[in-house]
């Protein structure tokens, strides 16, 4: 990916090492009675750590770039940058629809981070928080998603941003909430279903991104579409299961299986439509 002159986003905070901090403020024995609890009782996280203040120590500190390493700080500033390109993105595909594109935070954290859904560890991958409006992302996730999960290259990292940011658009157009409302007393056989859909739908944006960003500053190099579609077929469902089960469970797809969330990347990325992308409604995934 062609990137380096690309312009920095002003809305990522970069909470690397203090990663942690908040943890061993509480100490690290009540965390796990809260998971503990939250296992047992069956309380969403959420409530439950609402009433747990992690955050103090952590407001109004920002890591400096002095305490990273170069490859550290060169991850951090591609993830600037790819967030800078999705704003440009969607602020001009929202203009086109008549709406306003509010950009969410991305948040750059190492080990664990406290975020407006609950407490969450880097194991759990990247995600997006609808209460704050932000990406949470681990940088090294993508060490992870290069030797864990065989997806290497740039543009395998920009589509997993991309991915996140989808999530926002999700939220942004209310999908978000529709997606709530239907889980809300469906089977759990049905409420995967519809996560899964849900997922293949911010493939199928992170693959609009990419079509746009592409025709308003040809930023793809050889082999980035590969890469990323090659990412989307990594982390597909169907073989995180089979590399740490070594066999699938269909109904307890919550991501798509690998063809699934290359097709619909791929959707995104030939068309630029938007309005080619209603996975809820597709008859086939
Ligand atoms: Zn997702």
């Amino acid at each position: 990916m062609r990137w380096q002159t690309g312009r920095r986003s002003t809305n990522v905070e970069d909470r690397r090492r203090m990663g942690g901090r908040g943890v061993a403020g509480l100490g690290g024995g009540a965390l796990i009675v809260v998971a503990l609890i939250m296992v047992l009782t069956g309380t969403d996280p959420t409530e439950l750590l609402e009433q747990v203040d992690l955050s103090g120590e952590m407001v109004g500190q920002s890591a400096s770039p002095g305490e990273f390493t170069a490859a550290e700080q060169e991850l951090a500033d591609f993830s600037s940058v790819v967030l800078a390109d999705t704003e440009d993105t969607w602020r001009m595909l929202f203009e086109q629809m008549g709406g306003t594109y509010q950009e969410p935070r991305l948040v750059l954290y190492s080990g664990s981070v406290q975020s407006a859904c609950g407490f969450a560890q880097s194991a759990m991958g990247p995600f997006y928080c609808p209460s704050d409006q932000t990406v949470y992302l681990d940088l090294s996730f993508f060490e992870d998603l290069r030797s864990r999960f065989r997806a290497p290259g740039d543009f395998a990292q920009a589509y997993v941003i991309a991915h996140e940011v989808g999530h926002h658009v999700q939220y942004l157009l209310g999908i978000m909430d529709e997606v709530d409302e239907a889980r809300r007393g469906a089977s759990t056989e049905d409420a995967n279903e519809i996560t899964v859909r849900l997922e293949l739908q911010a493939d199928f944006l992170a693959g609009v991104w990419a079509h746009h960003a592409q025709r308003a500053r040809q930023i793809l190099e050889e082999g980035d579409v590969e890469e990323a579609l090659n990412a989307a077929s990594q982390i597909g469902d169907d073989r995180i299961q089979m590399e740490s089960q070594g066999y699938v469970v269909p109904d307890a797809f919550t991501h798509g299986t690998a063809a699934q969330r290359a097709r619909w990347f791929l959707r995104g990325y030939r068309t630029g439509d938007i309005s080619q992308g209603d996975t809820f409604n597709a008859r086939s995934l």
